[in-house]
């Protein structure tokens, strides 16, 4: 079946009129079936759905208007020709394609495609095969739409939890394969997950299909001789093994970046550790945050912290067990230190919540838990908490989940904080040193305060660095609000270079800013990205913008707000 004739969309990809939109639709229609086609004609179609019921054509987080992070169409590829196909189409009219593969990306732009228009291609809708679990070697192989839901429902519909986990991020609907592109994190000893793929399948820019790592040699048993489309090849016996194989590393290239579209990715699995234990630590004072950090730095390089734990401030923790309505009858002000107080009195909590966890038979976890119980120890009040020690709906047991790499969707909930809440990450990289942790937390909260708005925070520990999330939490249906959201981020980016902390992902609004900041010796970083931006997709088909790279025949100052 084909389309009606003749649909105006909403907006028009960059550089095309509506006969030749309508061309393309009317081809890539014939590609993938109407079924997989819809053209945004109408804002009714404009629907900011649910975390439940994404809808793809825009941000539902908008901290600009609804409409301006818009698709023209989404289409959704059946397979890897499909993709090939479209991409092929969309060369001669240098027209932006914006791949998604499930489309959540929740507070850093959700579906929406930086350059109004684009076509937003959604890749996990009909590529969402779990197409290997490999138990000895521990890692699976998938395509783009598979969640860690799905993966983990797997593990578990066949009884393989007793061996292999999937480490999961604080909410279990994004996908594996966009999440690990994004370069997102969980909270297992395996929560960096880029860390953790082995092995990337892409379709370039020209259309031509390459694998990363080990998966660039062929298989000794010659399968193209059996018939086999090169997508449907076996990989590599090690190319889930070992990510890096000869010769140049670029799976790197394809992240937070505009060069290509995945189709599938190896993703290293956590063995089962043979015993399990979560804890949370409560620290009462804000300065306690110092000597918290510090604590932690050896701790974790050493990995007697075996996981990416997290520091969370009670704001957060309080915005998941109840609105802000449920704690204050003076909504419109921001909660200030003597109120955190009694709301930490009232959830039994700190200033602070430390969550971690221990990993490994009896014996180990009783030595572990003994040298983080006397560590700890050491910061007057602080107080230790296992699951039991705590109420039904406590965080402690929501993470004493995340940690194990069983996803939940709990943590939806600090969004309603306020009413029509939608939000925004601002997340900045620091040194695992208390001195850092203090003068961010200072900032981020002071500057929020400006904007009215309550800082809501965690620091998430990696290896050696914190990613400090602030969740900038905004009534989408206030457009004052929405204003002051995006001032604070934009004001907290230049405060925190001139600090020098920069940000590790973010969202559409503000990538050219944060571009800027990482500015070193005359901007040679961002020039490197665009010259091979532009060798490898000369005709700029690929996420135009993503990440402030921009192709040659775009002008960037018209798309930065
Ligand atoms: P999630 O699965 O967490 O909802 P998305 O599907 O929204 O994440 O993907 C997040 C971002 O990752 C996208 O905005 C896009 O930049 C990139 N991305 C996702 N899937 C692909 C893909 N298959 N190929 C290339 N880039 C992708």
């Amino acid at each position: 079946p084909v389309r009606e004739a003749t649909t105006a969309p909403l907006a028009l990809p960059h550089g095309i009129d509506l006969a030749t939109f309508n061309t393309f639709i009317d081809n890539v229609t014939s590609i993938v079936g109407a079924e997989n086609v819809r053209v945004i004609t109408s804002m009714d179609q404009v629907d900011d759905g649910s975390y439940e019921e994404p809808t793809h054509t825009h941000d539902p987080h908008h901290i600009v208007d609804q409409d301006v992070f818009l698709a023209s169409a989404v289409v959704a590829p059946r397979n890897v020709a499909d993709v090939q196909a479209i991409v092929k189409l969309a060369n001669p009219l240098s027209l932006p394609l914006w791949p998604i593969s499930i489309g959540r990306n929740s507070g850093y732009g959700g579906a929406g495609p930086r350059v109004r228009g684009s076509l937003v291609l959604n890749m996990g809708q009909n590529m969402n095969k779990i197409l290997e679990v490999n138990v000895e070697g521990a890692y699976c192989l998938v395509e783009p739409g598979v969640t860690f839901m799905d993966m983990h429902n797997y593990l578990v519909e066949n009884n393989l939890r007793d061996k292999l986990w999937i480490d999961v991020p604080d909410l279990g609907g994004g996908s594996i394969l966009g999440n690990t592109l994004e370069r997102g994190v969980g909270y297992t000893p395996y929560g960096d997950h880029f860390m953790m793929h082995s092995g990337m399948e892409v379709v370039l820019p020209s259309g031509e299909l390459m694998r990363t790592g080990m998966g660039a040699l062929p298989d000794p048993r010659k399968p193209e001789t059996m018939g086999l489309r090169p997508e449907d090849q076996p990989w590599n016996s090690s190319a889930q093994l070992f990510p890096y194989g000869f010769g140049p590393y670029v799976d790197g290239l394809f992240t937070q970046s505009n060069l290509g579209i995945v189709t599938k990715l190896g993703m290293w699995l956590f063995p089962n550790p043979g015993g399990y234990q979560s804890y949370m630590i409560t620290f009462p004072k804000d300065e306690d945050l110092k000597a918290a950090v510090d604590i932690i730095r050896p701790l974790r390089l050493a990995m007697v912290l075996q996981n990416v734990p997290t520091i969370r401030h009670i704001t957060m923790d309080a915005a998941v067990m109840g609105p802000k309505t449920s704690y204050t009858d003076k909504p419109d002000e921001v909660v200030g230190d003597a109120e955190l107080d009694a709301i930490a009195a009232k959830l039994n909590l700190g200033r602070w919540n430390f969550y971690g966890a221990i990993y490994g038979p009896e014996p180990v976890r009783q030595a572990l838990w003994g040298a983080i119980q006397g560590a700890f120890s050491a910061i007057p009040g602080a107080k230790f908490f296992l699951k039991d020690d705590t109420p039904e709906g406590s965080v402690l047991r929501i993470r004493d989940l995340t940690m194990q790499g069983i996803p939940t969707f709990d943590e939806l909930r600090w969004v309603s904080w306020l009413p029509n809440g939608a939000h925004l990450f601002f997340s900045p990289i620091a040194p695992v040193q208390g001195e850092d942790a203090m003068a961010q937390y200072e900032i981020t909260r002071r500057r929020c305060e400006e904007a009215k708005l309550d800082f809501i925070g965690t620091f998430t520990i990696g290896m050696r660095e914190m990613h400090h999330i602030v969740c900038i939490v905004f009534n989408k249906r206030d457009a004052d609000q929405k204003r002051r959201a995006h001032w604070l981020i934009r004001t907290l980016i230049d405060d925190c270079a001139a600090r020098g902390w920069g940000e590790y992902r973010t969202h559409l609004a503000v990538m050219d800013q944060i571009m800027g900041t990482y500015n070193w010796n005359n901007g040679s970083f961002l020039r490197f990205n665009e010259l091979i931006k532009n060798a490898v997709d000369p005709n700029g088909i690929m996420a135009p913008g993503k990440s402030g790279v921009w192709p040659a025949h775009y002008k960037k100052e018209e798309h930065i707000m």
